[in-house]
């Protein structure tokens, strides 16, 4: 029988392996990112151990003299670089702000149109049949929005379509939730506000995966567009830590933070805010470099790859404007088998429905597609030259079926070099260290 010292000990052992695997891999899921030594420092301070209910300054606690002073910088900054009237940083993800934005702008059985997950939706606006956020805990009823499979975009024609038949069978949505998990090129907003507002919707835009590409100038602007809101994850393309807020114009202000607390959160995980105050420092000084860095490199990784046989969607587009590239693996397998085959190399990419997968009778175990994401490569300094030795170790593993573990001490040889986070004032420490303050 272990002893509780050994349970402990053995935890603190699987921790630490996780990060020296971290360290000798590719990382390559399109939702992840690393933070820097400052956020990492931000949040293990003693903020993560306080409550502070309510907003900065009205507080149902005590002891908030200084956190206050970091939430009011932090909404601060980030009214800055969204250029955003109004700023909740409470939601503690990008889930709960979607739920909290749902809470501001619906009721329970009315509709929500949005993307379905093959075609690149989240399960935070998914139906209740999937357990879907919307359909399941807020009773929306969930109608998709048409994507153009081509295009990889949302059918701007098909979608005026859409609203205009809901609303002459008098389910007209009332809420429309722009943004995706799959989101390789800006939405139709601009082309599909007037359509939407005209039956009286609210334009919702779920920037979770594209937030630092925003802040940067780097995609669409969605407020400028006409969004009404727009939910946020603080941790894929923006510098983290994981974390939720919202955007909106000061005519929504009080809605939304009432859904946010009392509505969502009671404790805001105040560490994190004070991380993301130091995030989003470096997002002003070093979010346009790092931004378009990205997007060079997703264009760089989906050339590669593509040149070396992989059906990397959308190439007539130029493959991506974003973070995210999509690829059918068809060709060489299922997504699921593709995605174990490329761990057991170092290499971590998330296995994918593509938007046609369902009909063909695929199953999310095992897709036709394969997702990767290049904000974490990108943070850690490679640039072009090494999307294309990315693209040959998938091609070892993939194509020219090379053992594994052969690829996988090349991958750890190779990743000797990015050891740091870069895009940030401060990195003495290196990006996976274990900090042991034991
Ligand atoms: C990741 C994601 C979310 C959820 O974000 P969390 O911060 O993980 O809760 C919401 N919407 C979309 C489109 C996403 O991709």
């Amino acid at each position: 029988m272990p002893t509780p010292k050994d349970e402990y000990d053995h935890v603190f052992d699987l921790l630490q392996q996780h990060h020296r695997w971290f360290q000798e891999s590719i990382p390559l899921i399109a939702s992840e990112n690393i933070p820097s030594p400052a956020v990492r420092e931000a949040i293990i301070t003693d903020f993560g151990n306080r409550y502070a209910e309510g907003w900065p300054g009205e507080r149902v606690y005590a002891g908030c003299r200084f956190i206050d002073q970091v939430e009011f910088k932090c909404i601060e900054l980030m009214k800055k670089l969204f250029n955003a009237e109004f700023v909740d940083v409470r939601p503690i993800s990008g889930v709960v702000a979607n739920l909290a934005v749902y809470t501001a702008f619906t009721e329970p059985g009315d509709t929500l149109l949005a993307l379905s997950i093959p075609c690149g939706g989240h399960i935070s606006s998914g139906k209740k049949e999937l357990g879907g956020t919307a359909g399941a805990v807020k009773g929306l009823i969930v109608e998709y929005l048409p994507l153009d499979y081509k295009e990889l975009n949302i059918d701007v024609d098909k979608a005026k379509n859409k609203i205009q038949e809901l609303a002459a069978k008098g389910k007209p949505p009332r809420f429309v939730m722009f943004g995706a998990s799959v989101f390789p090129f800006p939405h139709p907003v601009k082309e599909l506000v007037e359509s939407i507002h005209s039956v009286g919707a609210t334009v919702g835009y779920d920037a979770a995966h594209v937030a630092g590409l925003i802040a940067s100038g780097q995609f669409q602007d969605p407020l400028r567009e006409g969004a009404d809101v727009v939910s946020l994850s603080t941790h894929k393309t923006f510098f983290g830590p994981q974390h939720g807020g919202i955007l909106s114009w000061e005519k929504n202000a009080e809605k939304i933070k009432k859904a946010t607390f009392p509505g969502m959160v009671s404790n805001h995980h105040l560490h994190a805010v004070a991380g993301l105050t130091i995030a989003c420092a470096e997002m002003l000084e070093f979010g346009k470099e790092y931004a378009s860095q990205i997007v060079k490199n997703a264009k760089a990784l989906a050339q590669a790859l593509y040149e070396k046989g992989f059906n990397v969607l959308a190439e007539h587009k130029g493959f991506t404007q974003s973070h995210v590239i999509l690829i059918d693996i068809t060709k060489q397998g299922d997504g699921g088998t593709i995605e174990e085959t490329l761990e057991k190399a170092n290499i971590i990419i998330n296995r994918n429905l593509l938007p046609w997968d369902i009909k063909e009778g695929r199953h999310f175990m095992h897709p036709g597609g394969i997702r990767m994401g290049v904000s974490e490569v990108t943070r850690l300094g490679m640039k072009e030259p090494e999307m294309s030795v990315i693209a040959d170790f998938v091609k070892q593993v993939i194509i020219g079926k090379e053992p594994l573990e052969k690829v996988r001490a090349d991958v750890t040889e190779f990743r000797k070099d990015y050891q740091k986070v870069h895009y940030c004032f401060e990195n003495s420490t290196d990006a996976y260290k274990y900090i042991k303050i034991r």
